[in-house]
């Protein structure tokens, strides 16, 4: 079933049935300048304005619906380490060093879902 097809997923979920959301903001219909726009109010674009912010940039963030309005609204929450698949296929992909990365990645993840959560108060 498409996302965009079935509303009422939304509607219904846990998030949106608690969050207090500010007044929605219309469609954008001025110009605006920015170093970034990003694309997407869900946890990637979120995340990545967050990182520019921190460090230095101007950044926009465009939603077309509302904030967490796509998957990061509708999910199970569970933040668990490592991969969908098992760590060889991504060895056999990009070697030992590189997959030893991409999994100490999924670590560093965790601590930042951790260091956001303290500093945006979020409980
Ligand atoms: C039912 C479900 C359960 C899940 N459970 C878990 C879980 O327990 N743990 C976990 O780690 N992951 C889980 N996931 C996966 C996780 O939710 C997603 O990987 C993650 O939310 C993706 O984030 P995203 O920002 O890439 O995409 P999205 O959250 O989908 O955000 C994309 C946003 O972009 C906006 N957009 C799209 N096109 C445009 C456009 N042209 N202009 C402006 N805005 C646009 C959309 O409206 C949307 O808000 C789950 C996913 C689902 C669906």
């Amino acid at each position: 079933m498409k996302i965009s097809s079935e509303p009422k997923l939304t509607a219904d979920s846990y998030y949106e049935a608690s969050v207090t959301r500010p007044l929605s903001r219309g469609a954008l219909m001025s110009e605006l300048a920015a170093d970034v726009c990003v694309v997407g109010g869900g946890l990637a674009g979120l995340s990545a304005a967050i990182e520019l912010r921190q460090r230095g940039y101007s950044v926009v963030v465009l939603e077309a619906k509302h904030i967490g309005w796509g998957a990061s609204g509708r999910n199970g929450g569970q933040a668990i380490a490592g991969l969908a698949c098992d760590i060889s296929v991504i060895e056999k992909q990009l070697g030992t060093e590189a997959a030893k990365r991409v999994w100490d990645m999924t670590l560093e993840a965790i601590d930042l879902i951790h260091e956001r959560r303290a500093a945006f108060k979020i409980h």
